[in-house]
């Protein structure tokens, strides 16, 4: 599958500093803020500083240490919210899949007991 990447995203322009977020976290290679719609008491957007568009591209394209960095920021940012005692993690991936914003993301909730899995 070939990926397309739109730089003109507001994740995009967020990393370019062009728009504000609230960060959390940041690393080498991903940039961790808080949702501005939270969902939970802890709502926090991970993404990763290269130019991906899904879950998807990110597995294919990204080197490892891009894929590590990332998953680096994941676990610091759930350490960090003290989300030891379970936290949801989704990575909604393509207009049927819900993404609204076309730069790859993990979505962390926490704060309060989940439940099943959202429909
Ligand atoms: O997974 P999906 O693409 O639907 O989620 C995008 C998320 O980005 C939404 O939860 C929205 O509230 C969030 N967002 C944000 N800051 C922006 C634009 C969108 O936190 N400037």
């Amino acid at each position: 599958m070939a990926f397309d990447y739109d730089p003109g995203n507001v994740f995009a322009r967020i990393l370019r500093g062009e728009i504000p977020a609230k960060t959390v976290f940041e690393n080498e290679h991903a940039l961790a803020f808080h949702d501005v719609r939270p969902q939970a008491p802890v709502h926090v957007l991970v993404i990763p500083k290269g130019p991906y568009a899904s879950l998807d591209h990110f597995a294919a394209e990204a080197t490892a240490v891009e894929q590590a960095g990332f998953l680096a920021a994941v676990a610091e940012v759930c350490r960090m919210e003290g989300l030891e005692p379970g936290f949801r993690a989704i990575a909604n991936t393509r207009e049927a899949g819900g993404q609204e914003v076309p730069h790859f993301h993990i979505h962390i909730l926490g704060g309060r007991p989940l439940g099943p899995m959202l429909s």
